[in-house]
C-alpha cells in the first residue's frame, strides 16, 4: 500500500489520538523525531485506534514501554531517567562524586 492510500485510510478511519498527526505528517513528507516516530508507528500498528485508544498489551514488543496508551507506563516511579535526573537539584560536590564513580566504572569495564 502506498503513502497516499495509507493517508486516506488514516483520515477516514483513524480517530483523534496520539500518533495520528505524526503519522499523517510522515506520510506527507514531514520529518519526525524518534518519539514522534514511535507514537506514529503504534498508531499505525494499532489500526489507527479505530476500536478505541486501548493498551495493545503486547509486552513482547520492544516499543511497548513507549506505547502511548500503555497502562503500566504511569507506574515507573522506580525508574531513573536522564530527564528526571537532570531535573533534580544536585550539588556540585555530589556531581563531582558521580563523575568520579562513573570514570571508575568505565575504567573497570575496560
Ligand atoms: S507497542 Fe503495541 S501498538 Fe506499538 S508497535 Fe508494539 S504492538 Fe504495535
Amino acid at each position: 500500500m502506498d503513502k497516499k492510500s495509507l493517508l486516506q485510510d488514516s483520515q477516514e478511519m483513524g480517530i483523534s489520538s496520539k500518533g495520528k498527526k505524526e503519522y499523517e505528517k510522515f506520510l506527507t513528507g514531514g520529518k519526525l523525531t524518534m518519539k514522534q516516530s514511535i507514537i506514529a508507528f503504534c498508531y499505525d500498528c494499532a489500526g489507527f485506534y479505530s476500536n478505541g485508544k486501548e493498551d495493545c498489551e503486547v509486552d513482547t514488543c520492544p516499543l511497548y514501554p513507549f506505547m502511548p496508551y500503555n497502562k503500566s507506563k504511569k507506574d515507573k516511579s522506580d525508574l531513573v531517567t536522564i530527564k528526571g535526573f537532570l531535573k533534580t537539584n544536585i550539588s556540585a560536590a555530589d556531581m563531582e562524586k558521580l563523575r568520579l564513580e562513573q570514570s571508575e566504572i568505565e575504567k573497570d569495564s575496560g
